[in-house]
């Protein structure tokens, strides 16, 4: 009896102790323990069409947001060099999410343009295999940045693209780090890139990039310029001018539909669109409480960015 109940106990640690084994192999494998989890994938090259090895995410959470990447409002998983995906064969590097863009043209046009710019590599030369891995990692940006340009991509396109080198290069090679900001500098200042609140978050990035360069005074004018700015108030504003346009419309299609001698046509016209402006004005009132909490945090989440920074800035020497 004994014995069958101690055999039962050790038979149950036994599967605990493999299942906490085969969970710290697969943390390793994925490179990340209690962190977002990245795993290597295959996938066919766009350009050549040879199998390569990737990074893919498996999961993340929103702790990913506290990441240090955050100030240069560069998110997971850009953090991460390795989604600067590459083909060691003929030499394509391009961000995780642009990889496989390419048209027909596009690709027959960079086969031809990377064979004379790359010599097929192993895999293993161009495999990250740590932060420290600097020639690894600038194989890949300079690789990465050749396309681009070859590509001729739009000032949006590298203002993001920038901010992503930015980061990584604040950590191996600071002064590149400047002459990117430089770069980066002009783009936003001739309102380039997409974002979300693109007033606050502009004038945050003048803010950074300024104090990155070194230029403290106008660096404080633009934090401080990107606190004031309110993407609430912007999208509330927003919001009431629509429904007044809405309303307004409204009013003058009622008008005309209760005025004499009009023809059966452009009142069936008129009817239908009052409809259509009565439910898109109730739409909008109706969804306004829903997205002004999203907008509040938002703001929030920006603002303790620019506080952060506000904090370094007045450490940092002139
Ligand atoms: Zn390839």
């Amino acid at each position: 009896m004994y014995c069958a109940a101690s055999r039962g106990l050790k038979m149950r640690f036994a599967k605990i102790q493999n299942t906490i084994i085969f969970f710290a192999v697969f943390c390793i494998i994925s490179r990340e323990c209690f962190g977002a989890l990245v795993v290597e994938e295959k996938c066919l090259c766009p350009v050549c069409d040879k199998e390569i090895a990737v990074l893919g995410v498996v999961s993340f959470g929103s702790y990913v947001y506290e990441y240090e990447s955050k100030y240069d409002l560069i998110f997971f998983p850009y953090d991460d060099p390795g989604f600067i995906w590459m083909c060691p064969h003929c030499g394509y590097a391009q961000a995780a999410k642009y990889f496989t863009v390419l048209s027909q043209k596009e690709k027959n046009r960079l086969k031809d343009f990377l064979s004379a710019k790359w010599k097929p590599a192993s895999p293993n030369d161009i495999s990250i295999k740590g932060p420290n891995d600097v020639s690894a990692i600038e194989t890949r940006f300079n690789q990465a940045i050749l396309v681009n340009k070859f590509l001729e991509k739009d000032d949006n396109f590298w203002a993001w693209f920038n901010r992503v080198l930015i980061f990584h290069y604040r950590k191996i090679d600071t002064e590149k780090a400047k002459t990117l900001a430089i770069v980066e500098r002009e783009l936003l200042q001739k309102n380039k890139g997409e974002f979300e609140s693109p007033k606050k978050q502009r004038a945050y990035l003048l803010g950074e990039y300024n104090r990155l360069i070194g230029d403290n005074k106008l660096a404080q004018k633009y934090f401080y310029q990107a606190l004031e700015a309110d993407a609430v108030s912007e999208i509330r504003t927003l919001n009431t001018v629509l429904v007044v346009i809405n309303f307004a419309l409204f009013v003058l299609l009622l008008v005309l539909w209760i005025s004499r001698g009009l023809k059966k046509e452009t009142r069936i016209v008129c009817t239908i669109g009052g409809i259509i402006i009565f439910v898109l004005c109730s739409f909008s009132l109706y969804m306004m409480p829903k997205i002004i909490p999203h907008y509040e945090n938002m703001n929030n989440y920006h603002n303790e960015i620019i506080y952060d920074r506000i904090k370094l800035l007045n450490t940092q020497p002139e």
